[in-house]
């Protein structure tokens, strides 16, 4: 059973970038805490991400759908676009135009479920953070079943930047898994009685 307002809320559905313009950073950075970017990550090496076909040589571009830049080797939020730069198609909005996700973050239990606005609004608050200095890692969508949510994401870090939220928070261990040979991280998080039948 999907929630279409939980996913219009929550999901990246960035607006397209206006012709001739370069979008800036469309998520605010409004979370005020802890910093865990990418130091509490301890995953070994992923296998070769498929979308992420620039090279660190290969010139500057413009994602035409979101507006994010990229040039020397990092895609970054802009106010201009560097001079010159191609408009194609970033790996994120390639992610999402083909639902082809880089991870997902499975949160069930009877506690999540009773507290699915607040549990939502952490998942929220650490795609903000993290979208603002990596364009590149986003929410896709976050649905519920029965007994838990699904996101899903653009990049393989994200996952695990909410699953250590999670952790944090609420005091119950998350389950990372990385898919051998795939480039893919999937988390999983529960509290409650039905985390025990799990
Ligand atoms: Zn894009």
């Amino acid at each position: 059973m999907r929630l279409p307002a939980c996913g219009a809320n929550f999901s990246s559905g960035l607006p397209a970038a206006k012709e001739g313009s370069v979008k800036k950073n469309p998520f605010s950075k409004q979370y005020i805490g802890e910093d865990t970017r990418r130091r509490d990550l301890v995953a070994p090496e992923r296998e070769h991400d498929p979308y992420k076909a620039r090279a660190k040589s290969a010139g500057p571009a413009v994602c035409h759908q979101c507006g994010a830049c990229f040039n020397a080797g990092r895609w970054f939020w802009s106010e201009e676009a560097p001079s010159g730069a191609p408009r194609e198609l970033c790996p994120a909005c390639q992610r999402v135009s083909d639902q082809f996700p880089a991870g997902e973050i499975h949160i069930g239990g009877d506690f999540a479920l009773a507290h699915r606005e607040e549990i939502l609004s952490l998942v929220h608050n650490c795609q903000r953070r993290e979208s603002g200095d990596h364009p590149m890692s986003r929410i896709m969508a976050i649905s519920a079943g029965d007994d838990e949510f699904l996101i899903t994401t653009t990049d393989i870090h994200l996952p695990r930047i909410i699953g250590n939220a999670l952790e944090r928070a609420y005091k119950a261990q998350a389950v990372f898994s990385y898919p051998p040979e795939e480039h893919f991280v999937r988390v999983k998080w529960a509290r409650g009685y039905s985390a025990n039948q799990a």
